[in-house]
């Protein structure tokens, strides 16, 4: 196993029910350690950057208005296959097909408001955790 790190994002229909701590507990609970977190609105431009690869799809719009209702709590996770650990612990990304248990079937309200966003794999997670904290993030203290 290799330890990694992932960019993970509560998006504003689960900040919105009061349900931060209870996603960050299941992170923690699976051995994910919160390296880094800030708590932001984004804009119309960060949204739209963040989900540049989705441009022109008959989707975009929604989910850029939808990224941008509300806040969202933006943090890195690091341990042992972080990328592929987020993405079971948050369930398949249409909310009709998350794993019971999973954060999506318990917090999602639709296939565009599926409470959550993690980095697909190690090299994606590089580029997310830069553009949400370009300054760089401390090394875990153990
Ligand atoms: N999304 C949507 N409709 C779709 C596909 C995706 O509204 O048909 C939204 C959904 O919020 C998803 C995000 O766009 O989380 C990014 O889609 P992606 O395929 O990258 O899924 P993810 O990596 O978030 O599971």
């Amino acid at each position: 196993m290799t330890t990694e790190r992932t960019l993970s994002i509560i998006k504003p229909n689960a900040v919105a029910k009061n349900a931060i701590g209870a996603i960050l507990g299941r992170f923690e609970a699976a051995g994910l350690h919160v390296v880094a977190a800030r708590m932001l609105h984004l804009s119309r431009e960060q949204a739209s950057a963040f989900y540049a690869i989705h441009q022109g799809k008959p989707f975009f719009e929604e989910l850029v208005g939808f990224m941008t209702s509300g806040p969202v709590m933006v943090q890195v996770l690091e341990g042992d296959d972080a990328v592929a650990k987020n993405r079971d612990i948050m369930g398949a990304t249409n909310p009709a097909n998350a794993a019971p248990g999973t954060i999506r079937a318990d917090f999602a309200d639709s296939f565009t408001e599926n409470a959550a966003h993690g980095s697909d794999a190690p090299e994606t997670a590089e580029i997310e955790i830069a553009f949400f904290f370009p300054e760089g993030v401390c090394p875990r203290t153990r």
